[in-house]
């Protein structure tokens, strides 16, 4: 019993993992599952889909470390955030697909409530902004769209839950209707403050009490599987939302330190100890993890598009051979160029938060080449991580909680193998980047809480202790020119914004 099986449930693929006890990788497994857009806006996901690709990853991991499923002391989940599921209690059949965090469909209604004047009580309860993004209006769409659904919800047949709920429904074969803090707190019914479920919120929404899961720690008993699912009763003993999870796996346990995740998007949390941190930026403030009853906040900000931006230039301008040739290239761009590209393809997310800006290129020269537009690319990722980091800076200064002097950025994600874009990263927030050696850090995050709750990991210290460095990347670049192209970057970003928006 000394192994720890995350499951790392995502918006595109779900993976398992195998970690031994001393935290390193024994298997992996992964498969990805289809994408349902029924309308524009709207992106869907068939909870059998989830459901079938987890349980099958998860025993293939399993299988591929040449386990029996005994030799697992505990299952830890991390997982997409803020999709919305609601099925029968009876049956455990959902009423409908999961509604995806990035579907839009529920924006009137957010609307109506903002013009309402309703958004200082949502974000002074939960740390949140009223948005389609959260679960508490997709949650009030399903119920009053399926037929039946809302007299069946309010007397209590039906259960809500996010990804992990459900999973853990699942898995226990309906025993346990439970979710964790951080989960909750991304829902926009959950009072962070009081760490409860607020029925001043749920009548907000027109969402009954009665379908809401119970919240626990991110590391506690979770229940066991039952055991037809993998031939034993494997204990579930920890969860977290998917980027809580890899804050937790790059042990950022102290205030003020901070990790980036740079994949599609780019997701950063800053720890932010004890203080729920109310946001004058526009970023949101959540609960990084609840351990023994000890809640940890964090500011977050999240980028809609980083690795994307390649992404574009790869599959729809095929400027790129392939994702890693950006680094050569953009090493190979004429310095005398500025070309600055704005990704604002489905508008800007934090600071701006200007849905209806749209992308842009500045800078163009009759010699702008490849070369160019991939350096442009790159560096849009780093310019709109220092648009984070600065927004962080104002409300950790606004709110007395440090001015995050010394901090060091640790970073994962697929795009952070880009050694090219990690040291431009250093150079343009002009703070240490540090890029350690396991960059599985979400499932590590996961397997960690469950190690943790059944005693095969250390305490956090310990933990964090073993956390190791594969390379930190330290800023070069002279002042000058970076305030050059902080300039340039700022400059662009005011011409992009839609109309009426100022740049903040
Ligand atoms: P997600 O979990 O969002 O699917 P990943 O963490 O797997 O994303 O990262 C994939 C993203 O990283 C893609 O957008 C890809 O273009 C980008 N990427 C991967 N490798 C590199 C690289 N060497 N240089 C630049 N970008 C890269």
């Amino acid at each position: 019993m000394t192994y720890i099986l995350a499951i790392d449930q995502g918006t595109t693929s779900s993976r398992a993992i195998v970690f031994r006890a001393d935290c390193s990788i024994a298997a992996t497994a992964q498969q990805e599952f289809p994408q349902h857009f029924p309308q524009s806006g709207w992106v869907e996901h068939d909870p059998e889909d989830i459901w079938r690709t987890v349980l099958a990853t998860s025993r293939e991991a399993i299988d591929n470390a040449g386990l029996a499923p005994r030799s697992i002391a505990a299952i830890g989940i991390a997982n997409q955030r803020e999709t919305a599921l609601v099925w029968d209690r009876t049956t455990g059949k959902p009423i409908h697909n999961a509604i995806v965090w990035q579907d839009r469909r529920t924006a009137e209604l957010c609307r109506r409530l903002k013009e309402a004047g309703r958004e200082p009580e949502v974000a002074a309860r939960t740390g949140l902004l009223l948005d389609p993004y959260f679960s508490a209006s997709k949650i009030a769409w399903l119920i009053d769209h399926v037929p039946g659904a809302r007299a069946r919800a309010e007397c209590g047949e039906l259960a809500f839950g996010t990804v992990d709920s459900f999973l853990l429904w699942r898995l226990t074969a309906g025993a346990v209707h439970a979710t964790d803090a951080t989960n909750a707190s991304r829902t926009a019914l959950y009072d962070i403050h009081t760490n409860t479920w607020s029925d001043e919120l749920c009548a907000l929404f027109g969402v009954p009490r009665a379908i809401l899961p119970e919240v626990r720690d991110c590391a506690a008993d979770y229940g066991a599987t039952a055991p037809h699912l993998f031939g034993a009763a494997i204990p579930i003993r920890g969860i977290a939302g998917d980027q809580q999870a890899a804050l937790i796996g790059q042990a950022c346990f102290m205030p003020d330190m901070m990790k980036s995740t740079y994949g599609t998007g780019c997701f950063a949390i800053l720890n932010t100890g004890a203080t729920a941190v109310k946001s004058r930026h526009r970023l949101l403030s959540t609960i990084a993890y609840r351990l023994d009853g000890d809640t940890t906040y964090g500011l977050e900000g999240a980028i809609f598009i980083a690795g994307a931006a390649v992404q574009w230039l790869r599959d729809g301008l095929r400027l790129l051979p392939s994702s890693s040739a950006a680094s050569a290239m953009a090493g190979a761009a004429d310095p005398g160029q500025n070309v600055i590209l704005v990704p604002a393809f489905v508008g800007l997310g934090a600071p701006h938060w200007d849905p209806e800006a749209r992308g842009a290129l500045f800078g163009l020269t009759r010699s702008t080449g490849p070369n160019e537009l991939a350096r442009a690319a790159l560096e849009s990722v780093c310019f709109q991580t220092l648009d984070l980091l600065d927004a962080m800076r104002a409300d950790c200064r606004d709110n007395d909680c440090g001015a995050l002097a010394g901090t060091v950025l640790r970073v994962d994600g697929g795009m952070v193998a880009s050694d090219w874009t990690m040291q431009r990263l250093a150079d343009i927030i002009g703070a240490p980047v540090d890029r350690p050696t396991v960059l599985e850090t979400t499932a590590l995050g996961a397997a960690y809480l469950a190690g943790l709750q059944s005693g095969l990991y250390p305490e956090p210290q310990a933990f964090a202790a073993r956390w190791a460095l594969d390379r930190r990347f330290a800023p070069a670049m002279d002042d000058t020119t970076r305030s050059r192209k902080i300039a340039g970057w700022r400059d662009a970003v005011g011409r992009t914004l839609s109309a009426g928006r100022s740049p903040r």
